[in-house]
């Protein structure tokens, strides 16, 4: 292509606080009852006077600290003016030109995408068209619930590198617990700005709305790059608007151009006090910051040696990541048991480790997954999961049997060995019990035997499906092929 997309991105969050971002309403985005978590205050009645909701400054400034940004000393809120059905008061109070975060960035796949600012406002309410009616229904439930927005510099490249962009803030909002950010019950919304750059000569650029989900994002923007290029390639020109996605079109359409844009008459809100962060309250804030998933991501990759898909599941599915931490520290214990009965090599934890993480993501992952249950209601305790993986290891299950196993630990909760006990599920490993099976085997089928002998293959196959008959499929598999071969052969 012979353009460059240029795209910035703008991202509203609601923040999951108790209560709304001015009063004392409750933030409930799960009330499908219209108009209930409404008060004289977050509905703009004449003589009300908000309230700054103190935690969602706290979680703004959190986002903004993970994200590398400044936080100014002062910040204050203003009033955007405008007129909605939606927007019971007539405004939206939001940030002007002090916002609470200034600069900053976030590393996706090793690209730097700057941050412009992250600041806080209020969410509007939510317009309803029941289908073939001729009137609209408002719920305010949603006005005044705290929204955060972020604006990134116009640093993003293609369609793939906003969709990586999206996910990765979904993330972090979630390691930092200030937002679940999801993106399909409008917890996380996304706008793209897009323009194309030929020869380093920048393009108009066109704003796109509605990208609610993140295959959406990827969609739309692909669109928007694509009808571009093909208004450029026909010697036509851009035009400076703003555009919707439209999912029943798989197309973006024109909602308003240049000449309608609104004039919002932004000023200090005079209602509330400005805002005087103090140094303290940053480094409080600060202190509470967890490891975010970049800084996992780096960390799993030095301490386990996993591959990169690994790492990405357990970042993105961070309770499992740290269930399999627990996990391997157990296995340390459990090898250190195995230590007292032979001699380890150095590269056993590695390789305990990497059938750990395979069980984790394939087969428990799968179960949790049918269950519906979450990592933290896991009636396996890590431990017992490192002693189910060395069992594995140890060639004491088979990796038939190890399902079985894993799905009776899944249900019960009890440990590995105590459920091969009491199923009897545990593998004939002895090599003299297994010889005195195979050698009465061998004595029933002499024809078998014989064929062998005389160089049939498969005479092998049914002596070793003997053995399973007769051990109840127990017997080690490998161990039985090699001493089946010896007593054939003598
Ligand atoms: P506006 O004043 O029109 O809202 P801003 O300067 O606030 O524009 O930028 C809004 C968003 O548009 C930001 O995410 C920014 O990165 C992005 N943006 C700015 N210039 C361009 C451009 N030439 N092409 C694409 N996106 C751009
Ligand atoms: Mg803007
Ligand atoms: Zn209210």
């Amino acid at each position: 292509m012979k353009y460059t997309p240029v795209i910035g991105l703008e991202i509203h969050v609601e923040l999951g606080t108790k209560s709304k971002m001015f009063c004392s309403c409750a933030n409930n985005s799960e009330e499908r009852h219209p108009n209930v978590n409404i008060c004289p205050v977050c509905m703009g009645h004449p003589g009300t006077l908000p309230v700054i909701n103190e935690e969602a400054v706290r979680r703004v400034v959190k986002v903004g600290l993970a994200l590398h940004s400044e936080i100014p000393e002062n910040s204050k809120f203003d009033r955007k003016n405008y007129f909605y059905p939606d927007l019971p008061k007539g405004y939206q109070i939001s940030q002007y030109d002090l916002p609470l975060c200034q600069g900053g960035y976030l590393d996706i796949d090793g690209k730097r995408i700057d941050i412009t600012r992250v600041h806080l406002e209020e969410d509007t309410g939510r317009l309803m068209h029941p289908k073939g009616a001729d009137y609209s229904l408002v719920d305010y439930n949603r006005a005044g619930v705290p929204l955060m927005e972020l604006v990134t510099e116009p640093d993003i490249t293609s369609a793939q590198e906003a969709w990586r962009f999206a996910r990765e803030l979904q993330l972090l909002l979630r390691y930092l617990k200030v937002s679940d950010a999801d993106m399909e019950k409008g917890q996380m919304r996304v706008e793209a700005n897009i323009s194309l750059k030929k020869d380093g000569k920048m393009g108009t650029k066109v704003e796109i709305k509605n990208l609610n989900s993140f295959r959406a994002v990827e969609r739309g923007i692909a669109y928007e790059i694509e009808r571009q290029a093909e208004v450029l390639d026909g010697g036509g020109k851009v035009m400076q608007e703003t555009r919707g996605w439209s999912e029943a079109k798989s197309a973006t359409v024109s909602q308003r151009t240049k000449e309608e844009a609104h004039d919002y008459r932004y000023f200090p809100e005079p209602d509330l006090p400005s805002l005087k962060l103090g140094k303290d309250i940053i480094a409080g804030i600060k202190a509470q910051i967890p490891e975010v998933p970049q800084d996992r991501r780096k960390r799993l990759k030095e301490e386990y040696q996993l591959e990169d898909q690994e790492i990405e599941m357990f970042v993105f599915y961070k309770e499992l990541g740290e269930y399999f931490e627990k996990a391997v520290s157990e296995l340390k214990g459990w090898l250190k048991a195995i230590g007292q009965k032979r001699k380890i090599d150095k590269d056993e934890l590695s390789k305990l480790t990497k059938i750990c993480a395979n069980y984790l993501i394939s087969d428990l992952q799968g179960l949790l997954k049918e269950a519906s249950v979450s990592v933290g209601d896991l009636q396996i305790t890590p431990e017992n999961f490192a002693e189910f993986i060395t069992l594995i290891y140890e060639g004491k299950i088979s990796s038939k049997l190890a399902k079985q196993v894993l799905s009776e630990m899944f249900s019960s909760g009890a440990d590995p060995s105590h459920i091969i006990e009491e199923k009897g599920l545990n593998q004939i490993v002895d090599e003299s019990e297994l010889e005195e099976i195979i050698k009465e085997v061998v004595s029933k089928n002499p024809k078998a035997a014989e064929d062998f002998q005389k160089g049939k293959g498969n005479s092998l196959q049914f002596l070793m499906g003997q053995v399973m008959a007769q051990t109840k499929g127990k017997a080690n598999p490998e161990l039985t092929a090699k001493i089946l071969q010896k007593v054939l052969t003598k």
